[in-house]
């Protein structure tokens, strides 16, 4: 193999990630960072098994495992009733379907994971660059400046991320004691034109909270929620308000020397928390080919078909009147082999 050097704009999850996928197959890396330090936003982060087996495959996973928390079960309930709708099991049984298992973490300790095995491999070279532009880099570049990259705009005009009208609200509190909720799960709870998601952030003993409501704030929105849930939104003193967007689907990925990955080539909703797990497999990718054509055929319908089903789950989640019944009645009498099997084209990735 030709040993190249690559320069890599963003050192997010996609470009840590993409650096460590290039080094171990013998190339050299100079990653650009915008930011002057290496400060990710706190948040949680879900890792299905494809995540994890794309952070094995580019020697990660032993630098991310011990900070991430296995939890139990995937818990989906109604907002206005309260009530435990399906919990899917995803402990043994789902590892040894998957071959993979299912994990949480802190998005600055996932970060942390990647930078320590970047800084730990000789052939990457890390470094700041407020003005990053790829314009006057001779070799291959990866631009992996995120959702609202410049570069992807340079390149492809009028691709700028759709942001959401309505904002998401996002807390980390104190792990809340409530015997009637397992907050040790994934928890996912639909209410008409909203939902809430909480799980552990990881070992930090924090619980992440997020919510998609419209952009009369989280309390108004669900005055008519079941009280379990209101306990829930009122564990959180404070919401930070984060823009929701997406990129549309693009026919290439590639111009020139650039090739772009992450969140800059395919930002998506979080509503299938797939956003990261697709910046990981792109990197895994480039340990297959850095051969832009290539690249674009192992990922680019996995990513755009992933970025439908996201849309269309969001409407799913959001759903009111006799749409909502459907939903939890069909929910509710599914086994949660059925609940899985609907993810399997996802987590087998
Ligand atoms: C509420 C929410 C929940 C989510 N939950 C999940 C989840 O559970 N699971 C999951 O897999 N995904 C999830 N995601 C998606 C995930 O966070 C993103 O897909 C992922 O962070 C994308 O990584 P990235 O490296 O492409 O972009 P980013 O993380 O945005 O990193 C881009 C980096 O590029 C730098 N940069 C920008 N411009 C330049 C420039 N010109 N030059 C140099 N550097 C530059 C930035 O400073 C930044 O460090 C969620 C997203 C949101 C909003």
């Amino acid at each position: 193999m030709v040993h190249k050097r690559f320069t890599i704009l963003g050192g997010g999850i996609a470009g840590l990630a993409a650096a460590i996928a290039l080094a171990r197959q013998g190339h050299e890396v100079a990653v650009l960072e915008k930011a002057k330090t290496f400060d990710p936003i706190g948040a949680g982060i879900q890792l299905g098994p494809n995540a994890v087996r794309a952070l094995q495959k580019i020697g990660a996973w032993d630098a991310v495992e011990p900070v991430t928390y296995a939890p139990p079960a995937l818990c989906f309930r109604s907002g206005t009733s309260g009530r435990v709708l399906k919990q899917v099991p995803l402990g043994t049984a789902f590892e040894s379907r998957f071959g993979q298992p299912y994990r949480v973490a802190h998005r600055a300790d996932l970060h942390a994971g990647l930078l320590s095995v970047a800084q730990s491999l000789p052939q990457i070279e890390i470094a700041i660059a407020t003005s990053a532009d790829p314009s006057g880099v001779a070799g291959p570049v990866l631009a992996a400046d995120g959702l609202w990259s410049t570069t992807r705009e340079r390149l492809f005009p009028n691709t700028a991320a759709h942001a959401q009208t309505s904002p998401l609200f996002r807390a980390m509190v104190e792990m809340p004691q409530n015997p009637n909720i397992r907050f040790e799960c994934v928890n996912m709870w639909y209410y008409p034109g909203a939902h809430v998601v909480h799980y552990p952030a990881g070992r930090s003993g924090k619980l992440n909270l997020v919510i998609d409501a419209p952009k009369i704030g989280p309390r108004l929105h669900f005055a008519r929620a079941a009280k379990i849930l209101l306990d829930v939104i009122s564990s959180a003193p404070n919401w930070t308000q984060w823009t929701a967007a997406y990129v549309n689907p693009l026919a290439t990925w590639h111009k020139n020397n650039v090739l772009l990955i992450g969140d800059a080539a395919h930002g998506t909703l979080p509503y299938l928390a797939q956003g990261g797990a697709m910046s990981l497999e792109d990197a895994a990718a480039l340990m297959t080919t850095t051969d832009p054509g290539e690249f674009e055929k192992l990922r680019l319908s996995r990513c755009t078909n992933l970025h439908e089903q996201t849309l269309r789950m969001g409407k799913i989640y959001h759903l009111s009147g006799i749409g909502a019944l459907v939903r939890n009645t069909a929910l509710r009498f599914s086994s949660a082999e059925s609940v899985l099997g609907r993810m399997a084209w996802i987590y087998n990735g």
